[in-house]
């Protein structure tokens, strides 16, 4: 192989991911050793080329990637991607008479509130993430400012304080805060570890399904009777709950939720890393459920995304929505950097918005993406990837030998299909053997204490007959496999 071989542009790869070999060749081929003397620039583009690329997987670059939701990159996106890198422009700085890099982050966040229809005067503070873990943490953290502040002016005579200022110790201490809690329905790992990065705690999230076949909706007496404990709260909903794609809540339930968490002085995050997509879904009987699982967004105090996932740019990029700017800018306040002064223009300078400094210009493919394809686009494509994941539920609901999860429920799916083999010898493999020829690539996870098989599909390049054909193609394939005729 040879460096003309591999494109390097967004085409297609037929591969899900590489072989052994590939992989084997890629690992021995790596330099181990720091060189004296470099080895130029040519040397290394081969050597990436034609050693290491092949043993990447097609995660982003085979429609038939769907082991995790890990999206594409469309061709206007990995062309912004470039040019980021090329002018490696750093939006930490708010230099708006230096760079446009600065309103054009600020203008992109809009029009992704403009894609979302999540309304910009409610959701003033925004900003750019490495993902949905970072923006999960971003969450935790503003809640647990607000709600030791909120528990604060409660108490008789009321109280100021601030976790920002004065460390989670003694501001809990002088607003009497005894315990916190997170409470979810069937959460994203990376809540627990938002939890304990913001020194919450993992063993503070406390999970209150509704049932068990319903676990990743709430039990709302169970959240009343939690949150009117002695301790503070933070409410976390999974709006595409990871394994099943289901939705913690419907617009009702925000409601009573919005009642409940204002009576206790809760906060509301939402974690919709690749659920708040199928807020550009039209309002049509197919989408019913969907449209109601994320109804009501607007009533959260702060919102997750990723833009790495069903947007469809590269990694990484998350998305951040608070209804709270002021509190944010108290929580991630940089200060004294009066070399990087926040300027005269109404957009609120990042350095105190998130995590981080210094960042990567991540807004410029995404403006890419949102400006060369716009809204139609982005929902027809949407369409497409639910009507390839309800393709698959239709014809697995009526197999002998496999059986859709967590229900019957068509109209319910999203972009997910979990599903499992009827046969215990069968679903024991049935991972493996889906995988083995390396077309698809599912992914395994336990359901309810039992394996089973997820399909996500994520990527733009989604074509719902084609891609049909190769995932009955591998379901058929593992059944032959393992001896059991369809
Ligand atoms: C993927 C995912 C995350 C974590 O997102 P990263 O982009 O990997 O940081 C969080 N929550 C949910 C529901 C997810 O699907």
């Amino acid at each position: 192989m040879n460096a003309t071989t591999i494109d390097f542009t967004s085409a297609a790869v037929s591969r899900a991911v590489p072989t052994e070999a590939c992989i084997e060749h890629a690992t021995a081929s790596l330099v181990t050793s720091l060189p004296e003397d470099g080895l130029g620039f040519e040397h290394i583009k081969k050597h990436i080329l034609n050693d290491v690329a092949p043993a990447f997987t097609g995660s982003s670059r085979c429609p038939n990637y769907y082991a995790y939701t890990t999206g594409g990159v469309t061709d206007a996106a990995l062309f912004a991607d470039w040019v980021a890198s090329t002018w490696d422009q750093n939006v930490q700085v708010h230099l708006p008479r230096d760079t446009v890099a600065t309103s054009l982050e600020a203008t992109t966040l809009r029009l992704l509130q403009q894609l979302l229809s999540l309304n910009e005067v409610d959701f003033p503070g925004r900003i750019f993430t490495t993902g949905a873990t970072a923006s999960n943490i971003l969450g935790m953290a503003l809640g647990r400012e607000f709600i030791v502040a909120e528990a604060g002016r409660r108490k008789s005579p009321p109280i100021r304080t601030s976790v920002a200022e004065l460390g989670i110790l003694e501001a809990c201490f002088q607003a009497g805060v005894t315990n916190m809690q997170v409470l979810a329905t069937l959460p994203h790992s990376s809540l627990y570890k938002a939890t304990s990065a913001v020194g919450i705690g993992r063993d503070s999230v406390i999970v209150i399904p509704r049932s068990d076949s319903e676990p990743w909706k709430f039990d709302l007496d169970s959240l009343a009777k939690h949150l009117s404990a002695e301790a503070v709260s933070i409410i976390s909903i999974s709006a595409g709950e990871v394994s099943s794609g289901r939705f913690a809540t419907n617009g009702e339930e925000m409601s009573q939720i919005r009642v409940l968490a204002d009576q206790y002085g809760a906060w509301i995050h939402i974690d919709g890393a690749f659920g708040l997509q199928a807020l550009v879904l039209p309002h049509t009987d197919a989408y019913k459920a969907l449209n109601e699982g994320v109804s009501s967004f607007h009533l959260a105090d702060s919102i997750a995304g990723d833009a790495h996932k069903l947007l469809n740019v590269p990694y990484d990029c998350g998305l951040f929505f608070s209804r709270w700017l002021n509190l944010q800018q108290t929580v991630f306040e940089n200060p004294n950097a009066t070399y990087l002064s926040t300027s005269a223009l109404p957009i609120p300078s990042p350095l105190n918005l998130g995590l981080e400094n210094s960042r990567r210009f991540r807004a410029l493919p995404v403006y890419a993406s949102l400006v060369a394809y716009g809204r139609i686009w982005h929902r027809d494509l949407l369409e497409r990837q639910i009507a390839l994941a309800r393709r698959i539920g239709s014809y697995i609901r009526k197999s002998a030998i496999y059986e859709l999860l967590p229900d019957d429920d068509l109209e319910q799916i999203y972009m997910v299909v979990l599903f499992r083999a009827r046969s215990e010898t069968l679903n024991a493999q049935l991972v493996s053997l889906l995988n083995a020829p390396k077309e698809i690539r599912v992914s395994g996870l336990p359901w309810k204490g039992q394996l089973a098989a997820r399909i996500a599909v994520g990527t733009w390049r989604v074509e719902v007959d084609r891609d049909f054909r190769m995932v009955v193609k591998a379901l058929e394939g593992a059944a032959a496999a393992a001896s059991l005729s369809l």
